[in-house]
Protein backbone atom coordinates (compact mmCIF):
# COMPACT_ATOMS: atom_id res chain seq x y z
CA UNK A 1 0.00 0.00 0.00
CA UNK A 2 0.82 3.83 -0.43
CA UNK A 3 1.51 3.85 3.02
CA UNK A 4 4.88 1.96 2.73
CA UNK A 5 6.01 2.36 -1.26
CA UNK A 6 7.41 4.56 -2.96
CA UNK A 7 4.26 7.30 -3.86
CA UNK A 8 5.46 7.62 -7.68
CA UNK A 9 4.39 4.00 -8.39
CA UNK A 10 0.53 5.25 -7.61
CA UNK A 11 0.69 8.39 -10.05
CA UNK A 12 2.49 6.67 -12.57
CA UNK A 13 -0.26 3.91 -12.54
CA UNK A 14 -2.67 6.41 -12.90
CA UNK A 15 -1.23 9.13 -15.01
CA UNK A 16 1.64 8.34 -16.46
CA UNK A 17 1.62 10.94 -18.93
CA UNK A 18 1.28 13.80 -16.55
CA UNK A 19 4.57 15.97 -16.00
CA UNK A 20 6.31 14.93 -13.13
CA UNK A 21 9.40 16.48 -13.05
CA UNK A 22 11.24 19.88 -14.47
CA UNK A 23 14.84 20.33 -13.88
CA UNK A 24 15.31 24.13 -14.35
CA UNK A 25 19.35 23.88 -15.25
CA UNK A 26 18.98 21.74 -17.95
CA UNK A 27 15.13 21.99 -19.15
CA UNK A 28 15.06 18.58 -18.78
CA UNK A 29 11.78 16.95 -17.83
CA UNK A 30 9.91 13.49 -16.85
CA UNK A 31 6.41 12.07 -16.66
CA UNK A 32 5.61 10.23 -14.20
CA UNK A 33 5.97 6.79 -16.57
CA UNK A 34 9.41 8.11 -17.12
CA UNK A 35 10.21 9.04 -14.07
CA UNK A 36 9.26 5.79 -12.13
CA UNK A 37 11.16 4.03 -15.24
CA UNK A 38 14.38 5.73 -13.98
CA UNK A 39 13.65 4.85 -9.98
CA UNK A 40 13.22 1.47 -11.20
CA UNK A 41 16.65 1.14 -12.92
CA UNK A 42 18.34 3.14 -10.18
CA UNK A 43 16.69 0.63 -8.05
CA UNK A 44 18.25 -1.85 -10.17
CA UNK A 45 21.56 -0.21 -9.83
CA UNK A 46 21.74 -0.12 -6.18
CA UNK A 47 20.67 -4.10 -6.24
CA UNK A 48 23.75 -4.60 -8.39
CA UNK A 49 25.97 -2.42 -6.37
CA UNK A 50 24.92 -3.23 -2.67
CA UNK A 51 23.67 -7.04 -3.24
CA UNK A 52 22.54 -8.56 0.03
CA UNK A 53 23.80 -5.04 2.05
CA UNK A 54 21.10 -3.64 0.69
CA UNK A 55 18.86 -3.78 3.66
CA UNK A 56 18.68 -0.76 5.33
CA UNK A 57 22.01 0.77 3.88
CA UNK A 58 22.53 4.49 3.41
CA UNK A 59 22.90 6.12 0.60
CA UNK A 60 24.47 9.64 1.16
CA UNK A 61 24.38 12.32 -1.34
CA UNK A 62 26.48 15.38 -1.13
CA UNK A 63 24.48 17.02 -4.34
CA UNK A 64 22.58 19.94 -5.45
CA UNK A 65 18.99 19.61 -6.25
CA UNK A 66 18.25 17.45 -9.53
CA UNK A 67 15.89 15.56 -10.79
CA UNK A 68 18.42 12.47 -10.06
CA UNK A 69 18.48 13.34 -6.73
CA UNK A 70 14.61 12.89 -6.16
CA UNK A 71 15.53 9.41 -8.49
CA UNK A 72 18.11 8.26 -6.29
CA UNK A 73 15.74 9.07 -3.04
CA UNK A 74 12.70 7.05 -4.54
CA UNK A 75 15.21 4.46 -5.44
CA UNK A 76 16.65 3.91 -1.59
CA UNK A 77 12.70 3.47 -0.14
CA UNK A 78 12.03 0.63 -3.02
CA UNK A 79 15.13 -1.71 -2.64
CA UNK A 80 14.72 -0.82 1.50
CA UNK A 81 17.93 1.03 1.56
CA UNK A 82 18.03 4.53 3.28
CA UNK A 83 18.50 8.12 1.44
CA UNK A 84 20.97 10.48 3.61
CA UNK A 85 21.19 14.01 1.73
CA UNK A 86 24.52 15.72 2.79
CA UNK A 87 24.45 19.40 3.68
CA UNK A 88 26.58 20.71 0.47
CA UNK A 89 27.46 23.57 2.13
CA UNK A 90 29.12 22.22 5.32
CA UNK A 91 33.50 21.59 4.84
CA UNK A 92 34.60 18.14 5.33
CA UNK A 93 35.43 18.89 9.07
CA UNK A 94 31.77 18.96 9.52
CA UNK A 95 30.83 16.13 7.12
CA UNK A 96 33.52 13.83 8.37
CA UNK A 97 31.66 13.13 12.53
CA UNK A 98 28.09 13.00 9.88
CA UNK A 99 29.54 10.24 7.54
CA UNK A 100 31.23 8.74 10.48
CA UNK A 101 28.02 8.70 11.91
CA UNK A 102 25.78 7.46 8.96
CA UNK A 103 28.75 5.08 7.48
CA UNK A 104 27.55 5.00 3.96
CA UNK A 105 28.17 2.07 1.83
CA UNK A 106 27.71 4.58 -0.92
CA UNK A 107 28.30 8.42 -1.60
CA UNK A 108 26.95 10.00 -4.88
CA UNK A 109 28.43 13.46 -5.52
CA UNK A 110 28.63 16.63 -7.56
CA UNK A 111 31.76 16.97 -9.16
CA UNK A 112 31.53 20.38 -7.46
CA UNK A 113 32.04 19.43 -3.93
CA UNK A 114 34.78 16.58 -5.42
CA UNK A 115 37.83 17.88 -3.25
CA UNK A 116 35.79 17.86 -0.05
CA UNK A 117 35.16 13.74 -1.34
CA UNK A 118 38.83 13.22 -1.73
CA UNK A 119 39.43 14.24 1.56
CA UNK A 120 36.28 12.13 3.12
CA UNK A 121 36.54 8.79 0.64
CA UNK A 122 40.13 8.24 2.61
CA UNK A 123 38.45 7.76 5.56
CA UNK A 124 36.72 4.96 4.89
CA UNK A 125 37.63 2.39 2.59
CA UNK A 126 34.68 0.54 2.60
CA UNK A 127 32.17 3.28 0.85
CA UNK A 128 31.75 3.30 -2.91
CA UNK A 129 31.73 7.03 -4.13
CA UNK A 130 29.92 7.74 -7.55
CA UNK A 131 29.92 10.91 -9.10
CA UNK A 132 26.99 12.49 -11.08
CA UNK A 133 28.97 14.17 -14.01
CA UNK A 134 28.53 12.67 -17.34
CA UNK A 135 30.09 10.12 -18.60
CA UNK A 136 30.25 6.50 -18.13
CA UNK A 137 30.86 6.15 -14.61
CA UNK A 138 28.43 8.85 -13.54
CA UNK A 139 25.35 8.02 -11.84
CA UNK A 140 23.32 8.64 -15.10
CA UNK A 141 25.24 6.45 -17.27
CA UNK A 142 24.83 3.35 -14.45
CA UNK A 143 21.00 4.22 -14.04
CA UNK A 144 20.41 4.20 -17.94
CA UNK A 145 22.45 1.16 -17.88
CA UNK A 146 20.75 -0.96 -15.57
CA UNK A 147 17.94 -3.22 -15.82
CA UNK A 148 14.53 -2.08 -13.74
CA UNK A 149 14.17 -4.24 -10.50
CA UNK A 150 10.80 -4.52 -8.73
CA UNK A 151 9.61 -2.81 -5.34
CA UNK A 152 10.99 -4.89 -2.61
CA UNK A 153 7.75 -5.47 -0.58
CA UNK A 154 7.56 -2.95 2.64
CA UNK A 155 7.39 -2.55 6.00
CA UNK A 156 6.30 1.25 6.74
CA UNK A 157 8.25 1.00 9.74
CA UNK A 158 11.39 0.93 8.18
CA UNK A 159 13.38 3.88 7.53
CA UNK A 160 13.79 5.29 4.12
CA UNK A 161 15.39 8.79 4.85
CA UNK A 162 17.94 9.80 7.33
CA UNK A 163 17.87 13.64 7.34
CA UNK A 164 20.87 15.76 9.86
CA UNK A 165 18.91 18.77 11.47
CA UNK A 166 20.41 22.03 10.95
CA UNK A 167 22.51 22.07 13.60
CA UNK A 168 21.41 25.25 14.83
CA UNK A 169 22.05 24.41 18.38
CA UNK A 170 24.70 22.17 18.13
CA UNK A 171 25.98 18.65 16.41
CA UNK A 172 23.40 17.91 13.59
CA UNK A 173 21.69 14.86 15.06
CA UNK A 174 20.57 12.10 11.94
CA UNK A 175 16.94 12.12 12.05
CA UNK A 176 15.20 8.48 10.74
CA UNK A 177 12.15 8.80 8.71
CA UNK A 178 9.98 6.02 8.05
CA UNK A 179 7.62 5.02 4.96
CA UNK A 180 5.30 5.67 7.43
CA UNK A 181 6.86 8.95 8.66
CA UNK A 182 7.60 10.22 5.52
CA UNK A 183 3.78 9.29 4.19
CA UNK A 184 2.01 10.92 6.57
CA UNK A 185 4.04 14.30 7.18
CA UNK A 186 3.47 14.39 3.40
CA UNK A 187 -0.25 14.17 3.51
CA UNK A 188 -0.39 16.49 6.51
CA UNK A 189 1.44 18.73 3.94
CA UNK A 190 -0.91 18.21 1.36
CA UNK A 191 -3.29 19.61 3.12
CA UNK A 192 -2.35 22.57 4.69
CA UNK A 193 -0.85 23.31 1.01
CA UNK A 194 -3.72 22.48 -0.46
CA UNK A 195 -1.51 20.80 -3.22
CA UNK A 196 -3.25 18.50 -5.68
CA UNK A 197 -2.47 17.19 -8.98
CA UNK A 198 -2.90 20.61 -10.82
CA UNK A 199 -0.28 22.02 -8.23
CA UNK A 200 3.58 23.09 -9.58
CA UNK A 201 5.91 23.26 -6.84
CA UNK A 202 9.03 25.36 -7.10
CA UNK A 203 11.64 24.01 -4.97
CA UNK A 204 14.80 26.17 -4.80
CA UNK A 205 15.51 25.32 -1.07
CA UNK A 206 17.73 22.51 -0.74
CA UNK A 207 16.50 18.52 -0.64
CA UNK A 208 18.75 17.82 2.29
CA UNK A 209 16.06 19.63 4.57
CA UNK A 210 12.87 18.57 5.59
CA UNK A 211 10.90 21.43 3.91
CA UNK A 212 12.48 20.42 0.58
CA UNK A 213 12.52 16.61 0.35
CA UNK A 214 9.50 15.82 2.17
CA UNK A 215 6.83 18.92 2.47
CA UNK A 216 7.64 20.13 -1.21
CA UNK A 217 9.41 17.16 -3.32
CA UNK A 218 7.13 14.63 -1.50
CA UNK A 219 4.25 16.11 -1.28
CA UNK A 220 3.92 17.61 -4.71
CA UNK A 221 4.85 13.80 -6.27
CA UNK A 222 2.66 11.63 -4.18
CA UNK A 223 -0.49 13.83 -5.03
CA UNK A 224 0.63 13.99 -8.69
CA UNK A 225 1.47 17.72 -8.96
CA UNK A 226 4.51 19.05 -11.41
CA UNK A 227 7.61 19.74 -9.01
CA UNK A 228 10.16 22.07 -10.73
CA UNK A 229 13.43 21.55 -9.27
CA UNK A 230 15.91 24.67 -8.88
CA UNK A 231 20.21 23.82 -8.05
CA UNK A 232 20.05 27.20 -6.27
CA UNK A 233 18.31 29.85 -5.54
CA UNK A 234 18.91 33.53 -7.43
CA UNK A 235 16.04 36.17 -6.67
CA UNK A 236 15.74 36.91 -10.54
CA UNK A 237 15.96 33.79 -12.04
CA UNK A 238 12.83 32.13 -8.94
CA UNK A 239 11.54 35.13 -10.40
CA UNK A 240 11.34 34.59 -13.97
CA UNK A 241 10.45 31.46 -13.01
CA UNK A 242 7.32 31.98 -10.99
CA UNK A 243 5.91 33.34 -14.37
CA UNK A 244 7.28 30.80 -17.08
CA UNK A 245 6.35 27.98 -15.32
CA UNK A 246 3.10 29.16 -13.79
CA UNK A 247 4.16 27.92 -10.13
CA UNK A 248 1.18 27.88 -7.92
CA UNK A 249 3.45 27.06 -4.38
CA UNK A 250 6.58 28.45 -3.59
CA UNK A 251 8.61 27.41 -0.39
CA UNK A 252 10.86 29.93 1.19
CA UNK A 253 12.98 30.18 4.23
CA UNK A 254 12.67 33.77 5.88
CA UNK A 255 16.24 35.00 4.62
CA UNK A 256 14.88 33.39 0.87
CA UNK A 257 11.57 35.42 1.47
CA UNK A 258 13.37 38.42 2.24
CA UNK A 259 15.90 38.20 -0.61
CA UNK A 260 13.26 37.90 -2.83
CA UNK A 261 10.96 41.01 -1.58
CA UNK A 262 14.64 43.33 -1.60
CA UNK A 263 15.50 41.88 -5.22
CA UNK A 264 15.55 44.75 -8.19
CA UNK A 265 13.80 42.63 -10.28
CA UNK A 266 10.56 41.78 -7.71
CA UNK A 267 7.31 42.87 -8.64
CA UNK A 268 4.29 42.24 -7.15
CA UNK A 269 3.08 40.70 -10.56
CA UNK A 270 5.63 37.84 -10.46
CA UNK A 271 4.19 36.49 -7.81
CA UNK A 272 0.26 36.70 -8.65
CA UNK A 273 0.06 33.10 -9.66
CA UNK A 274 0.71 31.75 -6.32
CA UNK A 275 -1.76 29.54 -4.87
CA UNK A 276 0.42 30.39 -1.53
CA UNK A 277 3.86 31.46 -0.24
CA UNK A 278 5.18 29.20 1.94
CA UNK A 279 8.04 30.91 4.70
CA UNK A 280 8.89 28.78 7.62
CA UNK A 281 11.99 27.22 9.62
CA UNK A 282 12.90 30.22 11.20
CA UNK A 283 11.21 33.62 12.84
CA UNK A 284 10.12 35.92 10.39
CA UNK A 285 9.82 39.62 10.98
CA UNK A 286 6.40 41.41 10.85
CA UNK A 287 7.93 44.35 8.39
CA UNK A 288 8.19 41.20 5.63
CA UNK A 289 4.71 39.63 6.28
CA UNK A 290 3.21 43.06 5.81
CA UNK A 291 5.04 43.41 2.83
CA UNK A 292 3.98 40.58 0.85
CA UNK A 293 -0.07 40.99 1.96
CA UNK A 294 0.33 44.81 1.30
CA UNK A 295 1.11 43.31 -2.67
CA UNK A 296 -1.54 40.74 -2.49
CA UNK A 297 0.80 37.51 -1.92
CA UNK A 298 -0.81 34.98 0.30
CA UNK A 299 2.10 34.37 2.62
CA UNK A 300 1.74 31.40 4.94
CA UNK A 301 3.79 31.15 8.20
CA UNK A 302 4.42 27.83 9.42
CA UNK A 303 6.51 25.71 11.85
CA UNK A 304 7.94 22.52 11.58
CA UNK A 305 11.22 20.36 11.76
CA UNK A 306 13.24 17.61 10.78
CA UNK A 307 12.09 15.35 13.67
CA UNK A 308 7.80 15.91 12.97
CA UNK A 309 7.61 17.84 9.38
CA UNK A 310 5.04 20.45 9.23
CA UNK A 311 3.14 21.05 12.65
CA UNK A 312 1.28 24.68 12.61
CA UNK A 313 0.86 26.72 9.80
CA UNK A 314 -1.16 29.65 8.89
CA UNK A 315 -4.60 28.80 6.88
CA UNK A 316 -4.40 29.90 3.25
CA UNK A 317 -6.95 32.57 4.44
CA UNK A 318 -5.98 35.86 4.33
CA UNK A 319 -8.01 37.12 7.19
CA UNK A 320 -6.57 34.53 9.47
CA UNK A 321 -3.14 36.23 8.42
CA UNK A 322 -4.36 39.72 9.39
CA UNK A 323 -6.34 38.93 12.42
CA UNK A 324 -3.47 36.83 13.90
CA UNK A 325 -0.26 38.88 13.01
CA UNK A 326 3.10 36.85 14.29
CA UNK A 327 0.96 33.76 14.98
CA UNK A 328 2.63 30.22 12.84
CA UNK A 329 -1.31 29.59 12.73
CA UNK A 330 -3.37 26.37 13.82
CA UNK A 331 -1.94 22.30 14.30
CA UNK A 332 -1.80 20.18 10.81
CA UNK A 333 -4.47 17.67 10.59
CA UNK A 334 -2.30 14.89 12.04
CA UNK A 335 -0.68 16.15 14.73
CA UNK A 336 -1.14 16.14 18.44
CA UNK A 337 0.08 19.01 20.02
CA UNK A 338 0.68 20.09 23.95
CA UNK A 339 2.21 23.18 25.95
CA UNK A 340 3.71 21.90 28.74
CA UNK A 341 5.08 24.15 31.61
CA UNK A 342 7.59 23.27 34.57
CA UNK A 343 6.69 20.46 36.22
CA UNK A 344 5.06 18.37 33.10
CA UNK A 345 1.94 20.03 33.14
CA UNK A 346 -0.31 21.49 30.29
CA UNK A 347 -0.49 25.22 30.74
CA UNK A 348 -3.73 27.53 29.59
CA UNK A 349 -4.02 29.43 26.76
CA UNK A 350 -1.93 32.17 26.18
CA UNK A 351 0.81 30.34 28.56
CA UNK A 352 4.08 29.63 27.28
CA UNK A 353 5.70 26.47 27.61
CA UNK A 354 7.56 23.41 25.84
CA UNK A 355 5.75 22.26 22.54
CA UNK A 356 5.31 18.58 22.50
CA UNK A 357 4.01 16.88 19.53
CA UNK A 358 2.81 13.03 18.77
CA UNK A 359 1.42 11.71 15.53
CA UNK A 360 2.29 9.34 12.41
CA UNK A 361 4.73 11.77 10.98
CA UNK A 362 6.65 12.07 13.95
CA UNK A 363 10.34 10.47 14.03
CA UNK A 364 10.89 7.19 16.16
CA UNK A 365 14.26 8.95 16.90
CA UNK A 366 17.68 9.38 16.41
CA UNK A 367 20.06 7.34 14.52
CA UNK A 368 22.96 6.18 16.72
CA UNK A 369 21.90 8.32 19.88
CA UNK A 370 19.77 6.36 22.53
CA UNK A 371 20.92 8.60 24.87
CA UNK A 372 19.52 11.75 23.17
CA UNK A 373 15.96 9.98 21.57
CA UNK A 374 15.37 8.96 25.69
CA UNK A 375 15.75 12.88 26.39
CA UNK A 376 13.96 13.89 23.79
CA UNK A 377 10.99 11.35 24.79
CA UNK A 378 8.43 11.36 27.65
CA UNK A 379 6.00 9.22 27.36
CA UNK A 380 5.53 8.73 23.63
CA UNK A 381 5.77 12.85 23.24
CA UNK A 382 8.71 14.13 21.05
CA UNK A 383 9.59 17.38 23.06
CA UNK A 384 10.58 20.00 20.59
CA UNK A 385 12.84 22.38 22.75
CA UNK A 386 10.61 25.14 21.35
CA UNK A 387 8.51 27.67 23.62
CA UNK A 388 5.10 28.08 22.64
CA UNK A 389 2.10 29.37 23.48
CA UNK A 390 -1.86 28.83 22.30
CA UNK A 391 -3.93 31.53 22.27
CA UNK A 392 -7.72 31.31 23.16
CA UNK A 393 -8.39 31.25 19.51
CA UNK A 394 -6.51 27.95 18.91
CA UNK A 395 -4.00 30.06 17.33
CA UNK A 396 0.19 29.06 17.98
CA UNK A 397 2.82 31.39 18.42
CA UNK A 398 6.75 30.40 18.74
CA UNK A 399 8.15 32.27 21.57
CA UNK A 400 11.67 31.04 21.32
CA UNK A 401 14.04 27.95 22.00
CA UNK A 402 13.95 27.09 25.45
CA UNK A 403 18.09 26.69 25.30
CA UNK A 404 17.86 30.33 23.81
CA UNK A 405 15.44 31.79 26.87
CA UNK A 406 17.67 33.35 29.67
CA UNK A 407 17.20 34.38 33.11
CA UNK A 408 18.34 38.22 33.97
CA UNK A 409 17.44 39.01 37.23
CA UNK A 410 14.88 35.78 37.96
CA UNK A 411 12.93 37.33 34.80
CA UNK A 412 12.97 35.39 31.85
CA UNK A 413 14.39 36.80 28.82
CA UNK A 414 12.79 35.56 25.00
CA UNK A 415 15.63 36.59 22.56
CA UNK A 416 13.56 36.36 20.05
CA UNK A 417 11.34 38.96 21.06
CA UNK A 418 14.36 41.43 21.91
CA UNK A 419 15.38 40.64 18.13
CA UNK A 420 12.27 41.44 17.01
CA UNK A 421 11.98 45.16 18.56
CA UNK A 422 15.93 45.35 17.19
CA UNK A 423 15.09 44.21 13.80
CA UNK A 424 12.08 47.15 13.88
CA UNK A 425 14.80 49.59 13.69
CA UNK A 426 15.07 51.51 10.42
CA UNK A 427 19.38 51.06 10.48
CA UNK A 428 19.51 47.15 11.70
CA UNK A 429 19.84 44.84 8.84
CA UNK A 430 20.33 41.68 10.89
CA UNK A 431 20.31 40.62 14.80
CA UNK A 432 20.91 37.69 17.17
CA UNK A 433 20.75 38.50 21.01
CA UNK A 434 22.51 35.96 23.41
CA UNK A 435 22.29 35.29 26.93
CA UNK A 436 25.74 35.39 29.05
CA UNK A 437 26.61 35.07 32.42
CA UNK A 438 26.29 38.48 34.79
CA UNK A 439 27.45 39.35 37.98
CA UNK A 440 24.77 41.14 38.95
CA UNK A 441 22.10 40.06 37.53
CA UNK A 442 22.71 36.19 36.77
CA UNK A 443 22.60 36.18 33.16
CA UNK A 444 22.09 39.67 30.92
CA UNK A 445 21.64 39.80 27.29
CA UNK A 446 24.44 40.54 24.08
CA UNK A 447 22.82 41.88 20.98
CA UNK A 448 24.97 41.00 17.75
CA UNK A 449 23.87 43.98 15.47
CA UNK A 450 24.33 44.01 11.50
CA UNK A 451 23.76 47.53 10.55
CA UNK A 452 22.40 48.29 6.77
CA UNK A 453 25.06 49.23 4.14
CA UNK A 454 25.99 52.96 4.83
CA UNK A 455 24.00 53.39 7.73
CA UNK A 456 25.56 55.70 11.34
CA UNK A 457 23.73 55.39 14.22
CA UNK A 458 25.50 54.60 17.81
CA UNK A 459 25.00 51.85 20.43
CA UNK A 460 23.16 54.53 22.41
CA UNK A 461 20.60 55.11 19.91
CA UNK A 462 20.02 51.68 19.63
CA UNK A 463 20.01 51.42 23.15
CA UNK A 464 17.20 54.13 23.40
CA UNK A 465 15.22 52.43 20.70
CA UNK A 466 14.93 49.29 23.12
CA UNK A 467 14.30 51.56 25.99
CA UNK A 468 10.83 52.91 24.83
CA UNK A 469 9.66 49.38 23.86
CA UNK A 470 11.30 46.54 26.02
CA UNK A 471 11.22 46.17 30.44
CA UNK A 472 14.45 47.25 31.67
CA UNK A 473 15.50 43.11 32.26
CA UNK A 474 14.71 42.65 28.62
CA UNK A 475 17.04 45.53 27.13
CA UNK A 476 20.57 44.37 26.17
CA UNK A 477 23.28 45.18 28.75
CA UNK A 478 25.91 44.72 25.69
CA UNK A 479 25.32 46.29 21.99
CA UNK A 480 27.64 45.22 19.55
CA UNK A 481 28.52 45.79 16.11
CA UNK A 482 29.22 43.23 13.88
CA UNK A 483 29.80 42.56 10.03
CA UNK A 484 27.47 39.28 9.95
CA UNK A 485 26.35 36.80 12.44
CA UNK A 486 27.03 33.42 12.08
CA UNK A 487 24.11 31.52 10.53
CA UNK A 488 23.01 28.16 9.40
CA UNK A 489 22.05 26.90 5.41
CA UNK A 490 18.86 27.21 6.19
CA UNK A 491 19.08 31.13 7.73
CA UNK A 492 18.90 30.14 11.10
CA UNK A 493 21.23 31.87 13.82
CA UNK A 494 23.76 29.45 15.25
CA UNK A 495 23.32 30.99 18.92
CA UNK A 496 25.94 28.35 20.57
CA UNK A 497 28.33 29.97 17.99
CA UNK A 498 28.32 33.28 19.41
CA UNK A 499 28.03 32.12 23.04
CA UNK A 500 31.07 30.16 22.17
CA UNK A 501 32.61 33.40 20.51
CA UNK A 502 31.56 35.49 23.52
CA UNK A 503 33.36 33.09 26.14
CA UNK A 504 36.39 32.82 24.39
CA UNK A 505 36.62 36.56 24.28
CA UNK A 506 36.27 36.88 28.06
CA UNK A 507 39.16 34.27 28.60
P1 LIG B 1 19.25 21.40 15.52
O1 LIG B 1 18.11 20.52 15.92
O2 LIG B 1 20.39 20.64 14.96
O3 LIG B 1 19.66 22.38 16.56
P2 LIG B 1 17.28 22.85 13.95
O4 LIG B 1 16.37 22.57 15.09
O5 LIG B 1 17.37 24.26 13.50
O6 LIG B 1 18.76 22.31 14.27
P3 LIG B 1 15.54 21.86 11.87
O7 LIG B 1 14.88 20.58 12.18
O8 LIG B 1 15.92 22.11 10.46
O9 LIG B 1 16.89 21.94 12.70
O10 LIG B 1 14.66 23.09 12.31
C1 LIG B 1 13.54 23.01 13.18
C2 LIG B 1 13.51 24.18 14.15
O11 LIG B 1 13.41 25.43 13.44
C3 LIG B 1 12.32 24.17 15.06
O12 LIG B 1 12.51 23.29 16.17
C4 LIG B 1 12.23 25.65 15.47
O13 LIG B 1 13.15 25.95 16.52
C5 LIG B 1 12.68 26.40 14.23
N1 LIG B 1 11.52 26.88 13.45
C6 LIG B 1 10.88 26.22 12.46
N2 LIG B 1 9.87 26.96 11.97
C7 LIG B 1 9.84 28.12 12.66
C8 LIG B 1 9.01 29.30 12.63
N3 LIG B 1 8.02 29.44 11.75
N4 LIG B 1 9.29 30.28 13.51
C9 LIG B 1 10.29 30.15 14.40
N5 LIG B 1 11.11 29.08 14.48
C10 LIG B 1 10.89 28.07 13.62
MG1 LIG C 1 16.13 20.88 16.28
Amino acid sequence: GLVAEDPILYCARVAPDRQAVFEIATGRQLSYAELNMRIARCAGFLDNILGARRDGARIAMLARNSIDSIVLAFACQRVGAVYVPLNWRLGAAELRPILADCAPALLVYDEEFSEVVASLADADPDMAVISTADGPAGLAARIEASVTADPVSEDADRACVLLYTSGTTGQPKGVVITGRNAFFAAVNFSFVGEIGPASVALCDLPFFHTIGLIAVARTTLMLGGTLVISDRFTPARTLAVLRERAVTHYFAVPQIALALRNDPAYSAAALSGLHALFVGGAPLTQALIESYLDDGVALVNGYGMSEAGTVLHVPIDQRAVQDNPGSVGLPAPLVDIRIVGEGGHDVGPGEIGEIWLRGLAVTPGYWNKPAETAAAFTDGWYRTGDLGRREANGFYRIVDRLKDMYISGGENVYPAEVEAVLASHPDILDVAVVGIPDNRWGECGVAYVVLRPGAVVTGEAIAGHCAVRLAAFKRPAHILFVEAVPRTASGKVQKHVLRQLHSDETL
